[in-house]
């Protein structure tokens, strides 16, 4: 065994004894949930774990955003990060530590889930920055862990930027993040360059002229301009983009009138697209902006319709050298059948700014969180897709072994680039 894998174990060797406590801290995150920015909880328990095993702790950055840092020697600086926010989901899981949370979303009281993961982000980060505080003669180097608020909003990692990241805290010479997804659980999956998709939403609202039902002559009906703006945006995908680029148009919410024999005013679409290519992403956006201003001329609208941006993620790419470097080390210490290259998902992440932002290559990758044998099955009864996917009510992960798999993967990694 090499010096380097010998060290890597040694970091490893206590994940056994810390595993237990780390299930109840998994369970405890899952059913206290807290939406974007309000993450005060979950960042609390992140700042106590690393305070308690000696890391310099930052906390409040962008909002409810936790840093810490462990300096041990010579040596590179790396900074793992994993995002703490839940979504208004109110959780079908049945699990015996599902959530019955709550909280405020604009006013209004929602139900709340960790049902895109990010409570087993948060687990393995705290893991894994307690087991390299716990062997600091296995390594050397400065660690760096970030825990960000909202990445489902798409705000959190530019809030902590905004904030003063890049300039409170050292450079490090590579970004390692983490996400857990439908997969088989203690399987790692990875890809070099474009990894998930950039995501832009819009809110576009089409303006009419109301009307009594019974006199269509009267109005100019924004229904009609909205459908048929709706039906005319699926023709972007079908027929102005090549079939080897891959786009995803969605609308995902159409509203207009109250009544049956009212013709409303205005109708408002939002309306969600994915991309996996700059160049595919600004042909695409040009040809929505074409679309909604020709139905509206064509229904006789007296105004330019609106279209306003609602949020934005930019896409991951993965450094090659850096990711080859990961897939490398996870070669090297997992089996072979619990490592795959992998397609580019569709999902999108805030990821990305932070390598972009601060030209840092960065990688990220992907833990299967789903039953192995469940997994299997549906592999062989092709009904994968029947399998709930993150943002589902019963998004459930199984805790073993993605709990251990997220840490080793987190831990191997990081030993790629430290000095051992
Ligand atoms: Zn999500
Ligand atoms: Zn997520």
């Amino acid at each position: 065994m090499s010096e380097k894998a010998q060290q890597t174990q040694n970091v490893l060797a206590n994940l056994g004894t810390v595993l237990p406590d780390l299930e109840s801290l998994y369970k405890d995150i899952h059913s206290h949930p807290e939406l974007s920015m309000q993450e005060n909880r979950t960042a609390g328990i992140a700042a106590d774990r690393l305070r308690a095993t000696g890391y310099d702790v930052t906390t409040g950055v962008g909002k409810t955003g936790v840093v810490g840092v462990m300096h041990n020697g010579d040596g590179p600086t790396i900074m793992l990060r994993a995002d703490m926010d839940a979504l208004p989901v109110r959780e079908a899981t049945g699990l015996p530590y599902a959530s019955n949370a709550t909280a405020d979303e604009n006013g209004k009281s929602v139900p709340v889930m960790h049902a895109c993961g990010h409570d087993m982000h948060v687990t393995w980060l705290i893991g894994t920055a307690t087991l390299f505080a716990q062997k600091r003669g296995a390594w050397r180097g400065t660690l760096m862990a970030v825990f960000q608020p909202a990445e489902e909003t798409g705000e959190g990692a530019q809030a902590m930027i905004d904030d003063g990241l890049f300039k409170r805290f050292s450079k490090p010479e590579v970004i390692l993040g983490q996400h857990v997804m439908v997969g088989s659980s203690g399987v790692v999956s990875y890809r070099s360059g474009v990894v998930t998709s950039a995501g832009d939403s819009f809110q576009i609202r089409m303006f009419g002229r109301g009307a009594h039902g019974s006199m269509p002559q009267s109005s100019i009906d924004p229904v009609v301009m909205a459908a048929s703006t709706v039906l005319r945006l699926q023709t972007i995908v079908s027929r102005e983009v090549a079939p080897t680029d891959a786009v995803v148009v969605t609308v995902g919410s159409l509203q207009a009138g109250t009544k049956e024999n009212v013709i409303p005013d205005e109708a408002i679409i939002k309306l969600n697209l994915r991309t996996f290519d700059e160049d595919v992403r600004k042909h695409v956006l040009a040809a929505i902006e074409r679309i909604v201003n020709a139905e509206a001329e064509a229904s006789r609208s007296p105004k330019k319709p609106e279209i306003t941006p609602l949020d934005r993620y930019y896409f991951v790419k993965n450094d090659p050298d850096a990711t080859k470097r990961v897939a490398d080390a996870f070669r090297s210490y997992f089996p072979a059948d619990r490592v795959r290259e992998t397609q580019p998902t569709t999902a999108s992440e805030d990821f990305g700014c932070f390598g972009s932002g601060w030209q840092v290559p960065s990688v990220f990758w992907f833990v299967g969180g789903t039953d192995p044998d469940t997994y299997a099955k549906a592999k062989q009864s092709g009904t994968i897709a029947d399998i709930p996917t993150n943002h589902n009510p019963r998004f459930a992960p199984v805790i073993h072994p993605t709990l251990e798999t997220g840490i080793e993967a987190l831990v191997v990694a990081s030993q790629a680039w430290l000095t051992t």
